[in-house]
């Protein structure tokens, strides 16, 4: 079956805001809650809805999906591959104000890195073209001297004997209501489910040091203001052997004093003499790949547009390139000689008022009104 689109499922516009997503899902996941809803197909409804829900309200997640859709290169979100989704629990004791205390999981099993997150400020001009950087990342890294266990090197870590090795431990309470079994963290392991006896003395136990690292960024041609991108395997070191998290990079585009950006496309503006609005002119106009000649026919207007075919920015994932749009701006001499004046003068007088077709003004438009 086709994946439906996330935000359709949710029945939102691609400009809704957090809160609204979050409406719309808490309206539907009610709706179709399996225990409420006993239609056939409300449980399938009803992971739809959660799916979609886990990845728009993820930061990350949304603006991987806004920029790659159901194909995201990088992560198999819900995706088929077994991975991505499994938490209804966490998006319930999110909304319900449940701190997600009391989850089980082994504390031996091996876990991913954390992901982590790096903001770069780029020129405009890094952005359209692309550039090589380095940055300078402080991560946690495995420790080279116990590669991770956290124990001294020829040591190794021990079971714990209070809770085997599970991390937490059960613990029966007396209440009026009855006997109660909680579950809590281990006091002795501190939930780690073993004991180092003999540190590392490198990394005192903690298995990752903490280092500044330098990594090489290849900012893609066409990035844009608020996009990301992932670096596989550069975020902090994994726990009990688990693969490293991967460090995304936000990148904030500064504004160009001679372009306007949208999308792939370039807003520019271009000011004209009155005589050359007029009179029609052979230019030459700054784009993004250098300047270009145009043609500004005779009679242009203010704020008339002028598209400039494939002169904008080549889209990031190579979907064609944008244009530029060239906007005109009439400009009014503010200064002028008396032998200009003069001239002026008797241009107007040769001319006579703007003939009615042109005279579309909203005063006009008011003042003909009431002559009528
Ligand atoms: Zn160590
Ligand atoms: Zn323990």
């Amino acid at each position: 079956m086709e994946k439906r689109d996330y935000y359709e499922v949710l029945g939102v516009s691609k400009s809704a805001t957090a809160d609204e997503i979050k409406k719309a899902y808490r309206k539907l996941s009610k709706t179709y809650h399996p225990d409420i809803n006993k239609e056939a197909d409300a449980d399938a409804k009803f992971k739809e809805i959660a799916e979609a829900y886990e990845v728009l309200s993820d930061p990350q997640a949304k603006a991987r999906y806004d920029q790659y859709g159901h194909q995201d290169p990088n992560q198999g979100f819900g995706g088929g591959g077994g991975g991505g989704f499994g938490g209804f629990e966490d998006i319930f004791s999110s909304f319900f104000g449940g701190g997600g205390g009391g989850r089980r999981r082994d504390p031996n099993a091996p876990q991913k890195g954390n992901d982590l997150q790096y903001s770069m400020t780029i020129s405009f001009e890094e952005a359209v073209f692309g550039a090589e950087k380095e940055v300078e990342i402080p991560r946690d890294e495995t420790c080279d001297n116990c590669h991770g266990s956290g124990a001294k090197p020829g040591t190794s870590k021990k079971t714990c004997t209070t809770c085997h090795g599970s991390g937490s431990v059960e613990e029966a309470v007396n209440t009026p209501f009855g006997q109660m079994v909680n579950r809590r963290t281990c006091k002795t392991c501190a939930g780690t489910g073993s004991i180092i006896e003999e540190k590392c003395n490198k990394c005192h136990g903690q298995g990752t040091i903490k280092r500044r690292k330098k990594i090489k960024v290849s900012i893609p041609a066409g990035i844009d203001d608020g996009q990301q991108l992932r670096v596989s395997g550069q975020g902090e070191a994994g726990v009990n052997g688990g693969p490293t998290g991967d460090l995304y990079i936000v990148f904030r585009v500064r504004p160009s004093d001679k372009f306007e950006r949208d999308g792939d496309d370039i807003y520019y503006e271009l000011n004209l003499t009155f005589a050359q609005a007029a009179l029609g002119d052979e230019i030459e106009i700054p784009t993004v790949k250098g300047k270009v000649k145009m043609k500004i026919p005779a009679g242009t207007q203010s704020n008339e547009r002028f598209r400039l075919k494939g002169k904008g920015i080549e889209n990031v994932q190579g979907y064609g390139v944008g244009d530029q749009h060239v906007i005109v701006k009439v400009v009014t001499p503010k200064k002028m000689t008396e032998k200009q004046k003069e001239l002026l003068r008797e241009f107007a007088n040769i001319s006579g008022d703007i003939p009615e077709e042109q005279s579309s003004s909203l005063f006009d438009k008011i003042k003909k009104k009431f002559r009528d």
